[in-house]
């Protein structure tokens, strides 16, 4: 028993027992592929130049980290929001899709695929195809597609195909082995860019490495504007990219608090919600071992939240692993809550964000009182801007908020 704990420690791409590479025999050797050329880029300095350049130059890194002022008057904890909202594109993605598609030209493929929910991967991913001149094609929901008609426009202008899934819940899970589908059939001259620290390895460390520039900028950021580190980091959490963005650079700060945000949707006792770690259980799906919401037979739980970037069944497999080791600690905002931050970072701030980041704003925003003081430092991670989100936040107060 012992041993076999050990040998599956030693197997690549485990965090604990979480992770793994559940794929068909026939994907091995392509992520085994992705994997050496990934580890070899990022030992040769000549793709770190290119892509250090890029991020300044054509994403507009470093961003900033702001410290909000009214906000935190309002709450007691000083706050500062890590503005990834301020990346081209809107949003976190970026940082990833750039440096999977350079990585992919590295690679001498000629196609990049992706799979996307909101669009906004996508969106990423056909502006770095366009950037690099890569083919470009994107996997969405039929149901996605109509309800964010403007990213499939602004993917269509941007060069990409955008492919209608029709399969199941006609949203991003289908759209995920779609993608799988089409890479296992193209793999020769097809990279697949996979928008979150998700599936099977080496992504979740791979998408974790891209993204961990936020972390590192942010520590470089606090020390240098308060003099310390921070009491405590707070992120949203759908697949799980942003916030192990922001987390990984600290992971060794045991002073750190680290708190993850799902999606609490209409509440847990309703069941539409998409809060993993409050109601999910070991599985596999979509290539890793993690926590995923499915009912007695293991099928997989319809979700819901009305945010579509954390509307999803289960989680990245590095967070099921600090969860359980309590590195890390997670909890879950209602839509009603998300909705009502919205309006009080707007008016507090001048920012509109996305409705997956305000999950974590609204979580600041129901604790701060009870967990800090004034001495306390918070950074919350600003994955997105909000322009995405104001027909669907219209829509919802037109729905539910009568009066
Ligand atoms: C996609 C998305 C998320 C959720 O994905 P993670 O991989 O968990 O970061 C969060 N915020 C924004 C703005 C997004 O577009």
């Amino acid at each position: 028993m012992s041993r076999k704990l050990k040998k599956t420690a030693e197997q690549p791409g485990r965090f604990g027992p979480y992770g793994g590479m559940f794929v068909p025999e026939i994907l091995m050797e392509p992520l085994r592929e992705l994997e050496r050329e990934w580890r070899a880029a990022a030992r040769d300095p000549k793709f770190r130049r290119e892509l250090d350049g890029l991020l300044k130059q054509y994403v507009g890194r470093p961003t900033p980290l702001y410290h909000a002022a009214r906000m935190s008057a309002a709450l007691g904890p000083k706050i500062y929001l890590k503005r990834e909202d301020l990346c081209h594109t809107g949003a976190h993605k970026i940082n990833n899709s750039l440096a999977q598609c350079l990585l992919a030209k590295r690679m001498g493929k000629q196609r990049v695929i992706a799979e996307t929910g909101a669009g906004q991967h996508g969106v990423a991913t056909a502006t770095c195809a366009a950037l690099f001149g890569l083919e470009c094609v994107v996997y969405m929901g039929k149901v996605d597609m109509e309800r964010q008609a403007l990213n499939v426009f602004r993917m269509k202008a941007l060069g990409a195909e955008v492919v209608s899934v029709t399969a199941g819940q006609q949203t991003l899970k289908e759209a995920i082995s779609e993608a799988m589908r089409d890479w296992v059939a193209n793999v020769r001259h097809t990279h697949y860019v996979l928008g979150t620290a998700y599936g099977a390895h080496p992504y979740p460390e791979m998408v974790r490495d891209f993204q961990s520039v936020i972390g590192k900028e942010a520590r470089r950021q606090i020390l240098a504007q308060e003099g310390r580190l921070p009491t405590a980091l707070v992120a949203c959490v759908g697949g799980g990219s942003n916030s192990i963005g922001l987390f990984h650079a600290f992971m060794k700060d045991r002073g750190v608090g680290m708190i993850g945000v799902e999606a609490g949707g209409l509440g847990i006792r309703s069941g539409q919600h998409a809060a993993r770690f409050a109601e999910g259980r070991v599985g596999v799906l979509q290539g890793t071992r993690t926590y995923v919401l499915q009912d007695d037979e293991g099928q997989i739980r319809l979700t819901h939240s009305v945010s579509a970037g954390l509307d999803y069944a289960a989680v990245g497999p590095e967070h099921a692993w600090l969860h359980d080791t309590e590195r890390a600690e997670y909890s879950y905002i209602t839509d009603d809550e998300a909705i009502d931050a919205f309006h009080k970072l707007a008016r507090w701030e001048g920012i509109l964000a996305a409705l997956e980041s305000i999950h974590a704003v609204a979580w600041v925003i129901k604790h701060a009182r009870r967990r800090w003081t004034k001495k306390d430092v918070v950074i919350i991670n600003l994955s997105g801007r909000g322009d995405k989100d104001v027909q669907q936040i219209a829509a919802w107060e037109a729905k539910h908020r009568k009066s």
